[in-house]
């Protein structure tokens, strides 16, 4: 394996996909691994770090996309990246595959075959691969220390000479990975937390945490075979807006995490209900990139409406860019790791294995995920 790790294509972008132990663990296993010089800038692994590691610096980014076996990246690469790299290579990255099909195009046409980290199944085995849960951990603690950064108040409950200040009501919706996190964060900090989530096995885990689950009746709900949430009726929507709006009134800090896996995210807390809470207080929408949970919420960009101010995230992950391609890097060499054929010194793609099954979606030239197949004639 001639493994190519490239700085990332959008430029806003802080996290890298390999760290200088990640290269050492590769090139331990047998992969020969070049970087793009200053790869590691944003996120703290300067350049003599990888070379220490044993990897091949280079400053010519064309010449070592065309000749790589295998390309590993945190996001998707542009269609001209994908132009350079020749048939047969593998591409590792988060691909979006349910929004980019013009990638999707290029890989197909250039018969570059795809890993979308994205569609690694949610197993115990696949855990440590498994770069959604790591990333949106990490978006779970951002999204807490950025509300209380921006709120008026503290977050606990302080008695002093001067009076006693109350903690404040943390309402968190959407109980998935990063919902979990910003729960335990929150809770960390002092704060009084609530969550709801439309997955009733959900509510344990929120008692474990110290948190109070708000209960809202909507009927039938239930998760996917994979553990995902089930998209809602439009009447089952209303019937969590209606449950919802007086937590959401009383609470200092809203953060939104609600994701229903390969579609927009579910738009559940509208203007009115983020206009009726008391001014000073936060709103962070962790859907923003995805749709958005909180009417009018904009990635990257803070909004101000009759003084609640509704943050909507964008690349939460990325802000603690150190830790984030710690993780990245460690998910990505386990993912390599289990499939390293130490004959070939290359990946084995195996589909007999279900993860493999489940993320290789390009092969040959060909998609081979129907979920995705479905998104992209629609
Ligand atoms: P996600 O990002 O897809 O969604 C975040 C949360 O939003 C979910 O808990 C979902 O139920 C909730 N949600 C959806 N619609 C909602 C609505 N209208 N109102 C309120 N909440 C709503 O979730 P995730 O963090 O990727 O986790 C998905 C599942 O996968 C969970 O069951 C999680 O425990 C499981 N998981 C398993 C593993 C593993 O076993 N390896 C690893 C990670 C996650």
């Amino acid at each position: 394996m001639h493994l190519f790790v490239p700085k990332e294509h959008d430029s806003r972008e802080t996290r890298t996909a390999l760290t200088p132990d990640g290269a050492a663990q590769l090139i331990k296993l047998g992969a020969e691994v070049t970087v793009e010089a200053g790869l590691g800038e944003k996120s703290g692994f300067p350049d003599a770090l990888y070379e220490n590691a044993g990897a091949r610096l280079t400053s010519d980014r064309n010449a070592a996309l065309q000749a790589a076996s295998a390309v590993l990246q945190v996001c998707k690469p542009s269609v001209a990246d994908v132009a350079l790299m020749k048939e047969g290579t593998l591409l590792i990255c988060l691909l979006e595959p349910f929004t980019s099909f013009d990638v999707l195009d290029a890989l197909e046409k250039q018969k570059v075959n795809a890993v979308s980290l994205e569609m690694i199944p949610r197993t115990t085995l696949a855990q440590k691969m498994d770069v959604l849960s790591s990333q949106a951990n990490l978006a779970g603690y951002v999204a807490v220390l950025t509300a209380a950064n921006r709120l008026s108040q503290v977050l606990p409950m302080m008695m002093t000479p001067a009076g006693t200040l109350k903690p404040a009501r943390v309402f968190i919706i959407g109980v998935g990975v990063a919902g979990l996190q910003a729960i335990a964060t929150a809770k960390r900090l002092g704060a009084r937390v609530e969550a709801f989530d439309t997955r009733p096995a959900v509510e344990e885990q929120v008692h474990s945490l110290g948190a109070k689950f708000v209960k809202i009746d909507l009927g039938e709900t239930g998760q996917t075979k994979d553990g995902y949430a089930k998209e809602l009726t439009e009447e089952q929507k209303e019937l969590q807006k209606a449950g919802m709006a007086k937590v959401i009134a009383q609470s200092d800090i809203v953060i939104t995490t609600a994701q229903v896996f390969g579609k927009s995210a579910p738009r559940i807390v509208s203007r009115a209900m983020v206009e009726a809470m008391k001014p000073g207080s936060v709103v962070v929408d962790l859907a923003a990139e995805t749709g958005g949970n909180v009417e009018g919420a904009q990635a990257g960009a803070e909004v101000n409406i009759n003084g609640v101010r509704l943050i909507g995230a964008e690349n939460f992950a990325g802000r603690v860019a150190g830790h984030a391609s710690q993780m990245f890097s460690s998910n990505s060499v386990n993912f390599i790791t289990h499939f390293w054929d130490k004959e070939n010194k290359d990946i084995h793609l195996n589909l007999e294995d279900e993860i493999m099954d489940g993320c290789l979606i390009i092969l040959n030239g060909a998609l081979r995920n129907e979920m995705i197949r479905k998104a992209r004639q629609a």
